[in-house]
């Protein structure tokens, strides 16, 4: 199915200066750009972005505390009350710095892009993928520092967040329809 999903690239990722390195990589996989901006989100902006929905909040407080236990640290807090301070870190690391919004179509794009990027700590992604091949940060690491992860990409995790988060960051009318030479040997 064709679809279309969010991608950011994080502040660290232009700083690098991996823009084309990253973008190459969704555009050899055959994705199409169909929505491209540099922007310098106010922190409203990123809270919208990372809005405050419980599940999300959860799920990265459970993956800190499970980090955690295999380096045999004990957490004794909310998983909660750590995906609040997350999500406090990641509104430091994105207002008010570089950002590039993406929108990318092309089939299955939420699950290929989200393959592409590889997984949340680059410590442990794998090193084909941008977040394993582009940075060896981790938990630890950041949780020392009291900063978020500086993983280079954001990717909407499923369809109602690639709807919700396109919206955050474009307007219909930014979104350009076009074909790739190639889509016919792809797609036809
Ligand atoms: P992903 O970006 O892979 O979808 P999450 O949605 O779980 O990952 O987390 C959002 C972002 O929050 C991550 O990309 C990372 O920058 C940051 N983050 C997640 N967990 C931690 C943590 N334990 N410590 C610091 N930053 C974190
Ligand atoms: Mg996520």
């Amino acid at each position: 199915m064709i679809e279309r999903t969010l991608v950011l690239i994080k502040p660290d990722g232009i700083k690098r200066g991996l823009v084309g390195k990253i973008t190459s990589a969704f555009e050899d996989c055959g994705l199409k750009i169909v929505g491209m901006k540099l922007v310098s989100p106010s922190p409203e902006k990123v809270q919208e972005h990372y809005n405050a929905d419980e599940n999300w909040l959860r799920s990265v407080g459970e993956k800190s505390i499970k980090s955690a236990k295999e380096r045999n640290e004990a957490i004794n807090e909310d998983p909660i009350e750590i995906g609040k301070r997350i999500r406090s870190y990641l509104i430091n690391y994105l207002a008010n710095n570089p950002v590039i919004a993406m929108v990318l179509e092309g089939n299955n794009a939420i699950e290929i892009v989200r393959k592409i990027i590889g997984s949340t700590q680059p410590s442990k992604a794998d090193p084909s993928t941008i977040r394993g091949k582009y940075s060896s940060d981790s938990y630890d690491l950041a949780d020392s520092n009291k900063r978020a992860v500086r993983n280079l990409v954001h990717a909407s995790e499923d369809k109602a967040s690639a709807e919700r988060e396109i919206k955050v960051w474009f307007n219909e009318s930014e979104l350009i329809q076009y074909s790739r030479s190639d889509e016919k040997e792809m797609y036809g």
